[in-house]
């Protein structure tokens, strides 16, 4: 009894995950990268956009100057996207686990069974994005979905289906 005694049920945790362009542009990958993310987690928030040059070069600043900078922030605000606000248990861990490397000859040779395993053409066009932090998440979530109130949703925990969106 007490507290020894007493389960331990960890928080749920958000993250934001986006679907880019080169996985959206093809509808059965797109289908297979929805259906796994419905068998992993509660879809909080989803909805389908295209940045402009200048939202792209924002949301990846920090990488201003890479080499691959410039091919990204093209490539981010070539076509649709889809993003999507996800929660579960470790939700940020277990969603970077689902993506995979980063690198496409990485995630292909050590790591098949990941979506950037099996999807991923190139180290840019790589699938998805996922937050690496609870502080990302948080600033990314916002980016996404400005009018998103994380605390608020915390006291209903509703998925997006169970509220019409
Ligand atoms: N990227 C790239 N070339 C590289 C490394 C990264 O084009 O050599 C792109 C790729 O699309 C990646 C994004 O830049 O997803 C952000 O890079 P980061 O290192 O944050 O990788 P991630 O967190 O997406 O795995």
């Amino acid at each position: 009894g007490g507290i020894a005694g007493m389960r331990c049920v960890k928080a749920l945790q958000l993250t934001l995950a986006v679907v880019k362009p080169d996985a959206v542009a093809h509808p059965l990958i797109l289908e297979a990268l929805h259906k796994k993310i419905l068998e992993n987690f509660i879809i909080v928030r989803k909805k389908d956009l295209t940045w402009r040059t200048e939202e792209s070069e924002r949301f990846y600043a920090e990488h201003a100057g890479r080499f691959f900078y410039q091919r990204l922030v093209e490539f981010m605000s070539s076509g649709p996207m889809r993003a999507y606000i996800l929660a579960r248990e470790d939700a940020i861990t277990h969603w970077r686990g689902m993506m995979g490397p980063t690198k496409v000859f990485r995630a292909r040779f050590t790591s098949s069974d990941t979506l950037r395993g099996q999807y991923g053409l190139t180290d840019t066009r790589n699938t998805t994005h996922g937050s690496d932090s609870v502080e990302s998440a948080k600033r990314e979530i916002s980016c996404f979905f400005p009018e998103f109130n994380a605390d608020e949703w915390m006291l209903r925990k509703e998925p997006c289906f169970r509220l019409g969106l």
